[in-house]
This record gives structure tokens, sequence and C-alpha cells, in this order.
């Protein structure tokens, strides 16, 4: 099939088209109307129709692949491996789901699930879409305070948390961070599920509030729970990121829409059938971790393969090894494990019989060439770049191997999805810019089904966040962007605060805040800074309110902070202590030059810079030569 035919017909005729791909998942109540559009920027994909995505991910397959395996969580950590048929994963959600009905969760309510890649993570994911509980996973790389703010936005009915994560060897307890959490929170859960792994038993309980999963799992035996059949536009499941504030927002995705999208994007994306298997290597406290560590694979009828550790244990061929004994066809992972995986003998690769992997995607951040470029002669297969955001929930810009395989542009995510309607537009005029020039990406609304459709609790927030950038109607994808003579994307980075580490999204705002809540801080700036191995690494620039007697102790205690608060993703690279931010006239902080003196680029026009000797003393402390 030829990808422009089938592109076209997705955004010229998408009523037709998303009908006919609406036919790949189960319908309890075929929907009424494919899609209502009569509040734009909102829309209804598939509305009055009936679905459950435990129902289309579990229940649907139990039958014609009852002993398949839909689930195998590997743990480098633990040392352990579970391997999960499709039955098994109908038993286990069932009870999981029981137990969360004995705990009085139901239709609507927030579940915040605080656990790494274990398979308990899955199936309780899984047991709240099966009961019309609105999951909120949050990555178990961020500490209390991040948590706490999830939870005070979501105001989840139920916490579930595992006893620990395991990094490199070394237990973090998460018990503790939850009762931070649950302290620092406005409206903390009533209950908390704790499912342990035995990693950390002492941790004691809250009396009347913490309850263990493996005595309330024992106690609902083999129970069954029916599907609750919600209406397509109901909310799924919400996933918080990072914005230009220091609140995260909530984004919401619905029901149908995204069960539709996952089933499309299996084929004709990652090109996995049934049967097939997918090995993602994200968290499943991200996007990616959503829609490809669980909905979309077992959507698909295919075996998800989830990893907790880290792709260097016990060795750099951890991931190939696994490759080799699922017989994994398409793996999905980030540029920066890649090049973590670089600095290690091509060996660890080449040693294992990868003849049934057929494609790599990286996505998250901007994939460098050198990377893929290795990786690509390493594996001897085509590497995808896939650009997507938590609020798209599956790519926006891709290579579409499962209908027709473009060429691999080094550099370029390639072509907008189907049923994404993007253009590259001038920041200023709003006007599509001629190939080879910068502007600003957009989709241009409706956006197609899969994709966030509001932000929780703030319908003015998803307005004023992604639509109101612009005289006409356009969702921002704040990524500054390139389109060449032949249709290839380039991403150029972000139009915003936000920064990118190891694929990870944070706002510089949110790491701000924390340094701000330091009694002695007058005034801070983070910026996101160049780095080889994990694309941006934060960086503090700081002024306090009297000069410290021990610089070093106070930056290092601000970035303590920083880790406790936020957690260990966030710790800056680096605290400055200076006497003055560079600053305009009119007081705005000079953030771009800021960040351009530190990447050793040309910090730009500076006419309006307040005070010369502040941005002298940057320099300084860059150690770089002043002019
Ligand atoms: P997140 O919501 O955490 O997935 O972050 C989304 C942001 O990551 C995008 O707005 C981009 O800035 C960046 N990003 C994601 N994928 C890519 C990619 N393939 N190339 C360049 N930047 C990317």
């Amino acid at each position: 099939m030829d990808y422009e035919a089938i592109y076209r017909r997705s955004i010229e005729r998408p009523e037709e088209f998303w009908a006919e791909e609406a036919k790949a998942i189960y319908w309890h109540t075929p929907p009424r109307q494919i899609l209502d559009y009569s509040n734009p920027p909102f829309r209804k994909w598939f509305v009055g129709g009936e679905t459950n995505l435990c129902y289309n991910a579990v229940d649907r397959h139990v039958g014609e692949r009852g002993e398949q395996l839909a689930l195998v969580a590997v743990s480098s950590e633990t040392g352990v491996t579970r391997e999960v048929s499709y039955a098994e994963l109908f038993r286990e959600v069932n009870a999981f789901a029981a137990v969360l009905k004995r705990l009085e969760v139901g239709r609507g309510d927030r579940v915040v699930i605080y656990m790494p890649n274990m398979a308990e993570a899955v199936f309780a994911m899984l047991a709240c879409a099966r009961i019309g509980a609105v999951h909120s996973v949050v990555f178990g790389g961020f500490a209390a305070h991040n948590l706490a703010l999830r939870i005070d936005d979501a105001t989840p009915k139920l916490l579930i948390a595992a006893d620990a994560g395991c990094r490199g060897g070394k237990v973090i307890p998460y018990k503790p961070l939850v009762d931070a959490a649950c302290a620092e929170a406005a409206s903390p859960p009533a209950k908390v599920l704790i499912v342990s792994r035995g990693l950390d038993a002492a941790e004691p309980r809250v009396e009347g509030r913490d309850v263990d999963y493996a005595a309330l799992r024992e106690q609902v035996g083999d129970a069954q729970v029916p599907v609750e059949w919600l209406e397509s536009n109901e909310p799924s499941y919400l996933l918080y990121t990072s914005g230009t504030t220091g609140k995260p927002k909530g984004v919401q995705r619905d029901v149908g829409g995204y069960a539709v999208a996952m089933a499309q994007s299996m084929r004709t994306v990652f090109d996995c059938a049934p049967g097939q298997v997918m090995f993602s290597t994200s968290d499943v406290g991200w996007a990616v971790g959503h829609s490809y560590n669980v909905y979309g694979p077992l959507i698909g009828g295919c075996t998800a393969l989830l990893y907790e550790g880290l792709p260097t244990t016990p060795d750099a061929g951890a991931w190939w090894a696994l490759c080799e004994k699922y017989g994994v066809r398409t793996m999905f992972s980030s540029p920066t494990a890649i090049r973590v995986l670089k600095k290690h003998d091509i060996g660890f690769i080449r040693d294992h019989d990868l003849s049934r992997l057929k494609y790599l995607f990286l996505a998250g951040e901007p994939l460098d060439e050198p990377t893929a470029v290795w990786i690509n002669g390493a594996l001897g297969k085509p590497v995808i770049d896939n650009y997507w955001q938590t609020e798209t929930g599956w790519p926006a810009l891709t290579l579409l191997p499962g209908v027709d395989m473009k060429p691999v542009k080094f550099g370029s995510p390639g072509f907008p999805n189907l049923g994404y309607r993007m253009k590259v537009i001038d920041e200023r005029t709003g006007v599509e810019v001629a190939a080879g020039r910068k502007g600003v990406l957009v989709i241009v609304p409706p956006l197609p089904p899969g994709c966030m459709t509001t932000v929780w609790n703030d319908d003015a927030r998803f307005l004023q966040s992604y639509f109101s950038h612009f005289d006409e109607l356009l969702y921002s994808s704040l990524d500054w962007a390139i389109r060449d003579e032949e249709g290839y994307t380039f991403i150029l980075g972000r139009t915003d605060d936000v920064i990118n580490v190891a694929g990870h999204r944070l706002g510089t705002r949110e790491i701000e805040e924390v340094i701000s809540g330091d009694p002695g801080v007058a005034e801070v700036a983070v910026i996101g800074v160049h780095d080889e191995l994990k694309g941006q690494l934060p960086v503090v620039f700081v002024t306090m309110r009297q000069a410290p007697q021990d610089p070093c102790a106070v930056a290092a205690e601000l970035r303590q902070r920083v880790v406790r608060q936020l957690g260990a993703v966030a710790r800056p690279s680096r605290v400055h202590i200076v006497n003055a931010l560079p600053k305009t006239r009119s007081g705005k902080l000079l953030r771009r030059s800021l960040q351009a003196l530190a990447e050793q680029r040309d910090p730009g026009d500076l006419s309006t810079l307040d005070d010369p000797n502040a941005l002298e003393e940057i320099r300084r402390v860059l150690n770089m030569p002043g002019e």
C-alpha cells in the first residue's frame, strides 16, 4: 500500500477512515457517530460506542491465544523473570480488579500507581481499566514532592505502590516516599495498597490506611469481575507531564479512540502481528510505557516484553539476549539508552542471533546521526526515529513499515502518521513556511483518536497550553521543526522551557520552584544544557539573599533538595551561585543567552541587557574567556 494514498485518505476523509479502523477492536455497543467536532478544538471519537481497554487487551484474546505469552516481565535487578500467558493475565487482572472492588474503587475513581516495571504494575493498570477506574501511573524515579503534586491534582481514592524499586542493584524503598507525599498532599488517598516483592519488608504500615496486596489477593482467589462498558469518550487514564509552570498537566486519554489508535499503530507503525513479540524498554510511568509496554501489544494480541533494570546488567548484551530468547520482532527504546550501549563492545550485539528482530524504533528525544548510524550498522536492521509526545500518546511523525517503508533519513522522524494533519508554520504570522525553513510544528485539529482529550479538570488549561498560540485554532506541539523538499520533518527542539533529560521530560520551572523554596535563595534560573550522553542536563544559576560562607556546601544542598523533592532524574549537573542573573532592562531573564553561554555558543543579541557585569560573572563561573 502506498503511504501517500492512505495518509491522504486519513486526513481528507477521517470519518470514513476511522470507521474502518474502529473495526479492529471489540465494541460492546458500536459507535453512533464517528466524530463529533461541534465544539472545537474538543473532539469526540466514536460517540456512543461502548468498549473497554481491558476487554480488548485481555478477554478478547483468551479464547484464541490463552496459552500464548501475553507478558514477559524481566528484572535484571531482582533476577526474576515472570512469563504470563493470556489465560494467566486474565486471572491476575480479574483478581486485581476484585481487590480494587474490595477497596471500594469504582467507575470514574482515580487510582495512582507508583510502581516500577513489574508484572503487577500491568495487572493494576488493566484492572483499573476493567472496572472503569482512571489510573494515573507516576514514574518510580519521581520523589515525594512530584508524587504529592500528582496526588493533589488527581485526588485518587487509592494509591497502589510497590514496596521498593531497584536501580543498579540499589534498593529504593517507595514507602517512605509515599508517606512523605501523603503528608504533603492536601487530599491524600484514603487507602494505600502495597505490592511487596520482599525488597523492603521493614517499613511499618500506617494503621487504617495501608493494605497489603498479597493478603487480599489470596482472599479473592480466582474471582472474576465483570467488565465495565464505558462510553468511548470517558476517561481511561491520566498521565502527568511537565509544562512551563511548576504544576504538571494531567494529560487525559479516552477509551475508544485510544484503543483504536493502539490497534492501528501496532499494525501500521510497528508491523507487529498477533503472536509476535514487542519489546519496549520504556518505564510504565511514561507515555511509551503505557502505549507500547502495555496497551498496544496486548490489544494487538502480541507478547509484551517488560524490562526492569539497566541495559548493561549483567552486561551490555542483556537486551539482545532477550531479543534472541523471546524472538523479539519489534524493539522500542530511546537514543540515550543506545548511547549508553555504544560505549560497549559491538560484540555484545553481534554475539546474539537477532534474525527475528525486524526493527528498532527510538523515541522521546532527538536521535543524533552518529548514534543512529552506529546502531544501524551494529544491528543491520532499520532504525526508525519516532517523534511523539505524552499528549499524542502514539507516534505523530514516523515511518510506517507496516504500510509502506520509506527510506530512513538520519536526523528525521519522517512523515506525519495516519490521521495527523501537520504543518510547520511561522511563529509570528502563522503561515506555513517553505521547505527548508524553520518554523513551529503544529497539528491541525481535530486531533486524531488516541491523542489527549483535555487536561484533567482543566479545559481552560488545555486550550491555553496548546491552542492559544496562533490566530487560527492549531495544536502547537511546542517544537521547532523544518520540513525538507521530500516532506521529511526534522525536529529542532522545544519552543518553551521544557527540557529533555535522557528522554525524560522536565519543566525547568518545576526545578526552579523547588530551589526557590529554600529560604536562603533570592532568585533562580534553571536551563537545559547539551550533554553528549543524556541529550540535556539541568544547570542551575542562583543568587542568595546573603553571600554564603561556604558556597560549595550550599550548592550541594540545593542539588540534594532537588533530588529529595523531585527525584534523581532531575538532579542538576551543576549549581552556580552568582551575584546577579542576566536580565533585560524590563527585568526579563535572558534565558536563551544563559543557555547559549553554558553551551559555549554565541549568546545572541545582548542590547537589552541591564547589567553587563552579570554576564561577565556567568562567563567567569563557566570558565569562559570574556569579550
Ligand atoms: P514527552 O512528552 O516526554 O514524550 O516529550 C515530548 C517531547 O520530546 C517533544 O515535544 C520533543 O521535544 C521531544 N521528542 C520526542 N520524540 C522526539 C524525536 N524523535 N526527535 C526529537 N525530539 C523528540
